[in-house]
């Protein structure tokens, strides 16, 4: 039997099943398709989802394919049908996890980099050309059936301690647990090209929403060298007309791209969504990216929710199947995931809303009142939500702070500089301003979850290179913060109760102890 079965190979499961196998679980990912087929869709994520990446070791070879958007050029904006500026979103700059806010990327890059690192991992199997058919639930574990794609005559079978349903939009998975998407209503179909333009050119705005309503359309990088293209089918435009390489040409001439001066990579139609699965936990068996919430692509954060998931799921896994704690500490996941990415659904598809107006009444209208806040940023439409974890979430809910996003900086720790995580380390990370000397409970507490301790001042092992981290423990209130592996707060503390705090992270996580800790009374 299997630690873990992820259902489905896309870049949550391919993620997920990295970080199950470096807290050294055993994991079968299977896939529908029978070889390797990644499909260009997400072409960028932010910071926070960049540190992930680096804290599961991919950066090396990753950082050379990434296209971080950073500079007083590289500028998001809406822009009305004659191309003047409704709207400059502010993301073209450093953000609060050590790299740029926004990166672009190639999908299929990615996703070749983590099948490359999972092939040559011990303890994970993907198997290919095998579609999950049923899932029956045990106290101790979980029975899963799979046809062969194309053959539903041969018939294999799986067991799993836990199941990670990552299969994507139309999840099997969550059909069968008989768990219901929650629909916005928004849905627009878009024509999505990539193309390789043949000489490099500056693109000004470096993103661009056209909100012409003869076309709405989308420009964005996709990694360096690329550029991807999106436009909206019109009312009456059958998908058969839109989804063509001539209407491809005949709507990228728009753009001054022919096929003298481009390659034209793919083409395909997209129906743009806002949903969300009203459950993610259902017994043994939870639910990860596309299967568990959808977006349309405007904010660019579709995959970094599922990113988020797996990240979520992958220390709670490991800490339960490793003995840590115990299997409640699963139930905070759906919870404190889905508020979260319901906030972010609903400002992406207000966003859609604005851009796919066609009315010209309406369109007017928008152009007015965005023109306007403009000139008056009170108006302005909101940026996107800082990530905050849902109410429900394992944090200390009496803490503003908890559930935040923390921050990633530039330190020298033990003599060593770098950023935090690459010299301190990752996993739960306590970061003390001041001298602290762990009571024998807390000694035992950060033993059994493994955490990093950073002392920082004039008597501590970690020095602020960057002027980072004092601005933020003034920012807090605190000189204590304790950050869970996935990088948010747990929370924070005056220096005189670090010890109460350390321990209110042991009861949240119903922390299985193995021996009696030394000073219980303290707790
Ligand atoms: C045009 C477009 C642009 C986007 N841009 C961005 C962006 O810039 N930034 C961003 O963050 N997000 C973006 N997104 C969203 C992002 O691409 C998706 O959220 C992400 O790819 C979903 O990954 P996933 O692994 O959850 O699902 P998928 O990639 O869909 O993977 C699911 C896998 O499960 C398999 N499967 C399904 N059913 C079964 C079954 N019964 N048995 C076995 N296997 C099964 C499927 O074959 C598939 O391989 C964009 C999306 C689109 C469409």
């Amino acid at each position: 039997m299997k630690d873990v079965v992820i259902i489905g190979a896309g870049p949550v499961g391919l993620f997920s099943a990295l970080l199950l196998a470096r807290c050294g679980l055993s994991v079968d990912v299977h896939e529908r398709w029978p070889s390797f087929y990644p499909l260009p869709r997400a072409c960028g994520v932010d910071h926070e989802i960049i540190r992930q990446f680096q804290g599961a070791g991919l950066m090396d070879e990753l950082a050379p394919l990434l296209d971080p958007v950073i500079g007083p050029d590289k500028t998001y904006e809406f822009l009305d049908a004659d191309l003047e500026t409704i709207l400059r979103i502010d993301w073209n700059r450093p953000g609060a996890s050590g790299w740029a806010q926004v990166n672009q990327f190639y999908q299929p890059d990615f996703e070749l980099l983590l099948r490359r690192r999972l092939e040559a991992m011990p303890g994970v199997t993907l198997h290919h050309g095998q579609e999950l058919v049923s899932i029956d639930q045990h106290d101790h574990h979980v029975d899963l059936g799979f046809v062969e794609t194309g053959n539903a005559g041969v018939r294999t079978a799986a067991q799993a301690r836990y199941v990670i349903g990552a299969d994507g939009a139309r999840s099997t998975v969550r059909d069968l647990l008989g768990i219901r998407p929650i629909d916005l209503g928004f849905a627009y179909d878009w024509l999505v090209v990539d193309v390789v333009p043949h000489q490099e050119r500056v693109w000004k705005p470096y993103v661009i929403q056209h909100c012409d309503p003869a076309r709405p359309t989308t420009l964005v990088g996709s990694g360096p060298g690329r550029r991807r293209w999106e436009f909206m089918r019109l009312p009456g435009e059958a998908i058969e007309q839109l989804n063509t390489t001539q209407t491809a040409w005949d709507l990228l001439a728009r753009w001054n791209l022919t096929p003298d001066n481009a390659t034209l990579e793919r083409h395909a139609v997209y129906t743009f969504r806002g949903s969300w699965a009203d459950q993610w936990r259902s017994g043994r068996v939870l639910l990860a990216g596309d299967a568990a919430h959808l977006m349309p692509p405007f904010l660019g954060q579709g995959l970094c929710a599922g990113m988020r998931d797996a990240m979520a799921l992958g220390w709670r896994l490991g800490a339960v199947l490793n003995g840590v704690a115990a299997d409640s500490l699963l139930d905070s996941y759906g919870p404190e995931r889905r508020e979260h990415v319901v906030e972010i659904i609903r400002q992406a598809v207000d966003m859609g809303r604005l851009i796919c107006m066609l009315d010209p009444a309406e369109v007017a209208e928008r152009n007015r009142r965005m023109k306007a806040a403009m000139a008056d940023p009170a108006l302005a439409l909101k940026p996107p939500p800082e990530p905050r974890l849902g109410y429900a979430g394992l944090y200390r809910i009496t803490d503003t702070h908890a559930g935040t996003l923390s921050v990633q900086g530039r330190v020298r720790h033990n003599g060593n500089e770098g950023l935090f995580d690459d010299v301190a380390g990752t996993g739960w990370q306590l970061l003390v301003r001041g001298p602290w000397v762990p009571g024998a409970v807390s000694r035992s507490i950060i033993a059994r979850i493994g955490a990093v301790v950073a002392q920082f001042g004039p008597h501590g092992d970690t020095v602020d290179t960057d002027d980072i981290y004092d601005a933020w423990f003034d920012r807090l209130g605190a000189d204590a913060v304790l950050v869970r592996p996935d990088f948010y707060i747990f929370g924070t503390s005056p220096l005189g109760d670090v010890d109460a705090l350390v321990h209110a992270a042991a009861t949240m996580l119903a922390l299985t102890i193995e021996a009696p800790l030394q000073d219980q009374a303290t707790w």
